[in-house]
C-alpha cells in the first residue's frame, strides 16, 4: 500500500492526482479517476459559465462517492472569465478540494479556506510555492519544465525543481510534469514529493472525452513532439507539436511579435473546435514531453492500478534488492 502524507491529508487511496486540463477535465474522467482511488479535478474554465460548472459538479457527484476536486486557473486569457462567480459555484457546489494554478491566487485561497475547502496550489517555482504556503494552502503541486501547458519562465526540470521545493516546502507536495508510469512515481517520492500529478497521461485513457485521433497522436508522438509557444510574451506554454504550433513558433522567431499577431492561431475556441473535429493540426493542444512514454490507451482504472503495482514492484523488488545485495556484499 502506497500511503503518503498526501493520501492521508486528502482521504484518497493512491498518491496520484489528475490536475486541471482545459477541455479535458470533465465529470466522466474525474469520476473515473476518483473511482480508481486517485484524485481528479474538474476544470472550471472548461465550462462556459459558472452555472454550467455547478451542473458539472453535480453530474460528477452522481458518478462517484469518492472525493474529487475542481481546478481554477488564473492565467492571461483573451476574455477574462468571472473568476469570483466560478469560485462561488465551487463553494456552493459543496466541493471540498480545489486546485488553484496561476497568478495571485490569494483572494481565491482566502475564500476557499474560509469555507473549509482544502487547496492545492500548482506552481512552477520554489518561491511561488513558498508564497502559496504562506497564504495557507494545504498542499503544493510543483510543476517542472517537462509539463504540458504553462511551465513558467525559469525552465527548471523536475529533477532539480522537486527536491529544491522539497527542501523548503513543509506542506504535502505533489510532483507534476513528466509523470506517467510507476517509475516516475517512485522517482517523485525519492525526490521528496508525496505523490504525482498527471495530465497528458490521463488524456490518453478510455474515459477522457477527446477524439481517438488525439489519443492516437499522443501515443505515436515521442518525447520531442512538443513546442514552446508564447516564450517571447513571457507566458510560455508547452503544447503538442503540430502545424499551428510551428506557425506560432515561426512568427515569434521573426522577433517583435505581439499577442495579436498569434491570437487567431492560439485562441482556446479554435483549439476546442479543432479537437471537436478530431483535427490534430487545427489548433493548439496542450501536451507534455511524457508523450514519449505513452504507448497505449488504457481505462483509468487499468492505468492507476498499473502505476501503483509498478511502483510497489520497484520499491519492494529492484530497489530493495539493491540495498539487500549491498548489505550482503558488505558482510
Ligand atoms: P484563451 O483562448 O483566452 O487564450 C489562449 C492562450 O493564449 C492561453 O494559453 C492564454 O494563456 C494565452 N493568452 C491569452 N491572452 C494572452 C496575452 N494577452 N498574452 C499572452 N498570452 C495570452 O484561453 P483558453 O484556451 O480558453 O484557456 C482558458 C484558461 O485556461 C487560460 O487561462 C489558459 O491559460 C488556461 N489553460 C491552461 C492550460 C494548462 O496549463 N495546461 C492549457 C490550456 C489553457
Amino acid at each position: 500500500m502506497l500511503k503518503t502524507r498526501f493520501t492521508e491529508a486528502f482521504g484518497i487511496d493512491y498518491p496520484i492526482a489528475q490536475g486541471g486540463m482545459q477541455w479535458v477535465g470533465r465529470a466522466p474522467l474525474v469520476a473515473a479517476v476518483a473511482n480508481a482511488g486517485a484524485l481528479g479535478f474538474i476544470t472550471a474554465l472548461t465550462q462556459p459559465n459558472p452555472e454550467a460548472l455547478a451542473k458539472e459538479i453535480a453530474r460528477c457527484r452522481d458518478m462517484t462517492d469518492k472525493p474529487f476536486g475542481v481546478n481554477l486557473t488564473i492565467l492571461p486569457t483573451i476574455t477574462p472569465p468571472p473568476y469570483a462567480e466560478y469560485r462561488r459555484a465551487i463553494i456552493e457546489g459543496g466541493v471540498k478540494i480545489v486546485e488553484t494554478a496561476g497568478y495571485k491566487p490569494q483572494e481565491h485561497v482566502d475564500d476557499f479556506k474560509a469555507h473549509d475547502i482544502k487547496v492545492i496550489h500548482k506552481c512552477t517555482a520554489v518561491r511561488h510555492a513558498l508564497s502559496a504556503e504562506r497564504m495557507g494552502v494545504d498542499a503544493i503541486s510543483i510543476d517542472g519544465f517537462e509539463c504540458a501547458g504553462h511551465p513558467g519562465e525559469d525552465d527548471i526540470p523536475g529533477l532539480i525543481l522537486i527536491p529544491a521545493a522539497a527542501n523548503k516546502v513543509k506542506v504535502p507536495m505533489l510532483a507534476s510534469g513528466g509523470f506517467g508510469d510507476g517509475r516516475g512515481l517512485v522517482a517523485a517520492l525519492a525526490l521528496g514529493a508525496d505523490g504525482i500529478n498527471m495530465g497528458t497521461r490521463f488524456c490518453v485513457t478510455q474515459e477522457a472525452e477527446i477524439p481517438e485521433s488525439f489519443k492516437q497522436k499522443m501515443v505515436e508522438n515521442d518525447e520531442r513532439a512538443t513546442d514552446l509557444i508564447f516564450r517571447t510574451l513571457h507566458n510560455t506554454a508547452r503544447v503538442m507539436k503540430n502545424a499551428v504550433s510551428q506557425e506560432v513558433v515561426a512568427i515569434e522567431k521573426r522577433g517583435g511579435a505581439k499577442f495579436e499577431d498569434v491570437q487567431h492561431l492560439v485562441a482556446g475556441k479554435r483549439g476546442l473546435a479543432a479537437m471537436e473535429h478530431g483535427d490534430t493540426d487545427g489548433g493548439i493542444w496542450s501536451a507534455g514531453m511524457i508523450q514519449g512514454l505513452i504507448n497505449d490507451i488504457p481505462t483509468v482504472k487499468e492505468l492507476v492500478d498499473r502505476i501503483v503495482a509498478e511502483a510497489e514492484e520497484i520499491i519492494d523488488g529492484r530497489l530493495a534488492q539493491m540495498v539487500h545485495r549491498y548489505a550482503e556484499a558488505a558482510q
